[in-house]
């Protein structure tokens, strides 16, 4: 596969630290608030990544923090009137809920700040055993000009940088490059113990222990949104290689922004969409597909009439799948054997399946993925109908089946019962009633419940109809 390297600005073969193993870590956000739209597309594009990572036969450890440790939070906390801890907790499992809605899979760690602040005491102690850091009055800085690669992610010098920053006049710092890895605590703060004082870490060193405690001092791919870049992940990787003294991460993958009106979705501009609310008025499957229907590095721009028609477009999709599972369950499709032209149509789906392959290993362009998809759509609504042969439409349905699932697209959660299918349910209830085995006509209920049929028994007999 190859991957856009922000580290080398050029599309480079992925080639892991370790056969068959890969590393990787995804900042995460800052649980104050419910997660925006914006916020929504590295979780979908990099769970993306993992899934397809996984189909091609690698082990993926997939890690991604939770910063429950910041001024944000603390401010909302103090706005509420309860702890920071209350107000991380509760934005922790409203995040999870939307992830689950969007069908991004949990990580295989989820770590929190402020429960890895002892990791973050060692490795602060570290740097300024080893000169990268100090401490002034209580504050420790990470001396930015001991290491020497600084601006290589983000390609800035730190000479054109220092040109454009105004020195405060009781500055502290040895310069102003420097940054914060720990800071005193202030009145109605959270703050644990340190050797320079009680307080809390700064934001960026939170991510190279994380990384290191879970995934080793190496790791093979670090994400997050372009905005990133600089200065977050230059700061990781200044902390991390100081301390390790080792390259920290070999590939960083950034992603566009989502943007409204062609300017960076953010909570602090106020012109967002929370996921929960976009959820409300669209299926959430709707929401991954409309993110994947773009390439990662693309800015995406985000309006109700794009969401509707990347609604159509999956709609496209699943109406196909709907159609052969419709061909197959009706007892069509009854021929056996493969005919000559149903063969070339079996080629050519095939070759549709190396070409999405083919995508997503340059650079995981899931945008031309899924035009591989609406070829392949196009291809079993062509040639697929009543006379075809059973292998013909089994294949097909595998075939979409199998690359939606790759990008995370549940088709089979949204099937729908057809008529026929509900009443032989009914039915079997019946008999289970009569039968007196309730537990049976329960589980019918249930499992007709779950797909949206709710009964009805009535003088004249059981009536449904859909929820
Ligand atoms: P935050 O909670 O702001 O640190 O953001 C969590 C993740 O969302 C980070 O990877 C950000 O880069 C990313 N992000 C924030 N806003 C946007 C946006 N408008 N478009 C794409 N990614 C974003
Ligand atoms: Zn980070």
């Amino acid at each position: 596969m190859k991957i856009y390297n922000t580290l080398t600005q050029k599309k480079e073969e992925f080639i892991p630290l370790e056969e068959g193993k890969v590393r990787m870590y995804v900042c995460g956000p800052t649980v104050y608030n419910y997660v925006h739209i914006g916020n929504a597309r590295p979780a979908i594009l990099f769970d993306t990544l993992r899934r397809y990572l996984e189909y091609r036969g690698y082990e993926v450890d997939y890690v991604s923090n939770f910063t429950d440790v910041d001024d944000k939070i603390i401010k909302k906390a103090n706005e509420e009137g309860v702890s920071a801890t209350e107000i991380s907790e509760r934005y922790i499992a409203e995040f999870r809920k939307d992830m689950d809605a969007l069908n991004v899979r949990e990580a295989t760690v989820h770590p929190k700040a402020t429960e890895e602040i002892d990791g973050m005491v060692e490795m602060i102690g570290d740097l300024i055993k080893k000169g990268h850091a100090y401490e002034k009055n209580g504050t420790v800085y990470f001396r930015t000009r001991s290491f020497e690669n600084y601006g290589k992610l983000s390609k800035k010098k730190i000479d054109d940088l220092e040109a454009g920053i105004r020195i405060a006049v009781n500055e502290e710092k040895e310069d102003p490059m420097d940054f914060v890895l720990w800071k005193p605590k202030k009145e109605g703060e959270p703050f644990w113990p340190s050797p320079w004082s009680d307080g809390r870490p700064g934001w960026h060193i939170e991510c190279s222990v994380m990384s290191r405690k879970y995934l080793g001092e190496q790791i093979d791919i670090h994400a997050g949104g372009e905005d990133l870049v600089f200065p977050h992940h230059e700061n990781e990787i200044a902390q991390s290689e100081a301390a390790n003294g080792k390259e920290f991460a070999r590939y960083w993958m950034h992603n566009a922004f989502l943007n409204i009106d062609n300017k960076k979705m953010s909570k602090s501009a106020g012109n967002f969409f929370t996921v929960r609310e976009i959820c409300e008025q669209f299926d959430p499957q709707v929401i991954r597909f409309f993110m994947l229907n773009s390439h990662y590095r693309s800015p995406l721009n985000f309006s109700r009439d794009l969401v509707e028609s990347a609604k159509s477009s999956l709609n496209r999709i699943l109406t196909a799948i709907g159609a052969l599972e419709h061909l197959l369950g009706s007892g069509a499709l009854s021929r056996e054997s493969v005919s000559e032209e149903e063969q070339l149509v079996l080629k050519e789906a095939e070759e549709l399946d190396k070409k999405f392959i083919d995508a997503m290993e340059d650079d995981f362009n899931t945008a031309d993925a899924i035009a591989a998809i609406f070829e392949l759509v196009k291809l079993s609504n062509t040639h697929c109908t009543a006379d075809s042969s059973k292998e013909l439409g089994q294949k097909l349905k595998e075939q979409l089946v199998k690359l939606c699932s790759i990008l995370g697209l549940e088709t089979e959660k949204k099937e729908e019962l057809l008529d026929a299918e509900i009443e032989q349910l009914i039915e079997d209830r019946q008999t289970a009633r009569k039968n007196r085995d309730f537990a049976k006509a329960d589980e019918i209920r249930n499992l007709l419940l779950e797909k949206g049929i709710i009964l009805e028994d009535t003088r004249e007999g059981v009536r449904w109809k859909r929820n």
